[in-house]
């Protein structure tokens, strides 16, 4: 029988996926409820880059501007040589940014974007957010939807939906239940991760040795390390990749960084740096495979990490969050019956599908020519110099120029 689809929408995790999704579906008219296992929201995570794609989809759903206050908006990306700190390439952001492409390039604390879509979240009536409610593994699907079970207080509690949206992250238990063919993989990467105020021995230490108002990644054969600002400029955030095992726990840990001195000690000024920072936090880079499925056409969708979690090298990873999300609410919001439901999932899981493994192809090349040696680093200094900004731009059209609610990408001028 065609029924109408309920406007009721049951979301697993409040990150940055969960949240972003909470906030589409709200604005497209469903009534949400959100439910995050954790008891309360805790500040964590260090810093993202977020490109004009997923800023000019915060903007739309009023983020942009609570979080802009402590984003930075850098004015390039600049390429080091790690070991002269050499600059291989300046690549203009800023005002050329925004201009190109419509919405601005920005850095910040993931806890400054999680805060202010959260803020966002909690003022919005048609969103009910649980905190220490858990889903579990356990589903069942009927005609009108899914119906869930979610552990509260030691109790276990019902939610029913004609559409579950699974954003539990890398880490996913979910996954294993309802996508078993999707599996975590670590990739054999560990990422050295921290911030230092900018009046902090560290943070002078890069002030003298680049330009503070910038995205800095330094280039070498065995590591490299990508330092910029956030909280509105007064810590810098610094994050350094190297081959390397997981620990034991498997998630992020403080951890003996020598692995790290190791690979930089080629470099004298930033394996200074390396040791002025002290404490790092070593996070293993896990992917997830993207050849399974990411829909239940009867009425699941896994967003974000869950689904695609991917090597942070194209710093795409929440800003694909972000567009799956407001894509998943906006081809649901134009569903009128329970039976058109799983042929908009399969559209949306096809076109996602698509632009993520674009973006991961693009995050692999990125590793490959950060970490070039010999002729092929010499063939890539080469290539950066002869570049202009607006062709180098050209080739980012399709990334950062991409409408995720038009579909249309390119730049704007
Ligand atoms: C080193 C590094 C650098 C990065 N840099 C960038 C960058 O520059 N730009 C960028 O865009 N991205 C970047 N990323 C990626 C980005 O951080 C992630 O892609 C993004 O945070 C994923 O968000 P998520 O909401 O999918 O998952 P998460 O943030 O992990 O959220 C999952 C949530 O689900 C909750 N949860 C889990 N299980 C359950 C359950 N059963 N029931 C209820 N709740 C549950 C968790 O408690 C959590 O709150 C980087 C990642 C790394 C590791």
């Amino acid at each position: 029988m065609d029924r109408r689809l309920s406007r009721q929408i049951v979301i697993a995790g409040g990150g940055i996926a969960g949240l972003t999704a909470a906030l589409a579906f709200a604005q497209r008219g469903f009534d949400v409820r959100l439910f995050e296992q954790a008891a309360r929201f805790e500040p964590f995570g260090a810093g993202l880059q977020l490109s004009p794609n997923a800023t000019r989809l915060l903007g739309r759903l009023g983020v942009l501007q609570l979080l802009r206050p402590k984003a930075v908006e850098p004015a390039a990306v600049l390429l080091r040589d790690a070991r002269t700190l050499k600059v291989l390439s300046r690549f203009p952001l800023g005002e050329f940014a925004e201009r190109r492409w419509g919405a601005p390039y920005l850095t910040a604390h993931r806890a400054d974007l999680h805060e202010a879509l959260l803020a966002k979240a909690s003022v919005e009536p048609a969103i009910e957010i649980s905190t220490g409610a858990r889903m579990t593994g356990d589903f069942t699907f009927a005609v009108q939807g899914a119906t869930v079970t979610y552990e509260r207080n030691g109790r276990r509690e019902i939610a029913e939906a004609p559409l579950v949206t699974l954003a539990d992250g890398v880490w996913s238990t979910l996954r294993e239940r309802m996508f078993p063919t999707s599996q975590r993989e670590f990739s054999g990467l560990l990422a050295w991760r921290a911030t230092a105020d900018g009046d902090s021995v560290a943070g002078r230490a890069f002030t003298a040795m680049s330009s503070v108002d910038c995205v800095t990644a330094f280039l070498d054969p065995y590591f490299h390390l990508v330092a910029y600002p956030v909280s509105g400029g007064r810590a810098f955030n610094f994050v350094a990749f190297t081959k390397g095992k997981a620990n034991a726990e498997g998630r992020s840990a403080e951890q003996d960084s020598s692995p790290l001195a190791a690979a930089t000690r080629h470099c004298p000024a930033l394996s200074g740096l390396v040791a002025q920072v002290g404490e790092w936090t070593a996070w293993p880079l896990n992917t997830v495979t993207q050849h399974g499925p990411w829909i239940r056409p009867e009425g699941a969708a896994m967003i974000g990490d869950a689904a695609h979690a991917m090597t942070p090298f194209a710093a795409q990873g929440a800003a694909m969050a972000i567009e799956d999300a407001v894509a998943l609410a906006g081809m649901v919001a134009d569903t009128t019956t329970t039976q058109d439901l799983p042929a908009r999932l399969r559209q949306w899981e096809q076109v996602r599908k698509a632009r993520v493994a674009q973006v991961a192809r693009r995050g692999a090349l990125n590793k490959l020519a950060w970490n070039a040696a010999g002729p092929l680093a010499v063939g890539r200094d080469l290539l950066l110099r002869l570049r202009s900004p607006a062709s180098l731009a050209a080739d980012l059209d399709w990334l950062y120029g991409y409408d995720v609610q038009s579909g249309m990408s390119g730049s704007i001028t």
